[in-house]
């Protein structure tokens, strides 16, 4: 999945997802790339957050939704991403034993960015004075 959260010069923001779902997938599955609150979830008044991963765990969190409730509550995007995220994965591997891959970003009404994942993940972050610069990040 590649997803995308952006903020406007009128602070408008939107939120994005394009993906080719997993690899062999039953015909007729829908991931959470499609589904609002669970793929994507964005309030301009807020932020905005995107996932990439095992989109059937990833529902099972509402993540994306999660992570925009967490930082209308005053955390930072990085906090809320980590909040949504960590507990999460717990909470799935105790109940099912194993947890796939997740990758979540997320950008808040003042244009600050915060990723979680558990994997290695590539990302950018670009503003209107800076060009899209990559970066790497790790699981906590
Ligand atoms: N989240 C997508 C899905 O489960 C897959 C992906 O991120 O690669 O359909």
């Amino acid at each position: 999945t590649v997803g995308m959260v952006s903020l406007d010069q009128t602070g408008s923001m939107s939120v994005g997802t394009s993906t080719s779902g997993l690899f062999m997938k039953k015909a007729g599955r829908t991931g959470d790339s499609a589904l609002v609150g669970d793929g994507f979830y964005v309030d301009s008044d807020i932020g905005g957050a995107a996932a990439t991963g095992l989109g059937e765990d990833i529902m099972k969190g509402c993540l994306c939704y999660e992570i925009v409730r967490l930082m209308g509550t005053g955390l930072s995007p990085q906090e809320a991403c980590d909040k949504a995220l960590y507990p999460f994965l717990r909470k799935l591997k105790k109940r099912f034993g194993k947890i796939g891959e997740f990758s979540l970003v997320a950008l808040n009404k003042d244009g600050q960015w915060g990723v979680s994942t558990n994997v290695e993940f590539t990302f950018a972050m670009g503003t209107e004075k800076e060009a899209p610069a990559v970066y790497i990040a790790y699981p906590d």
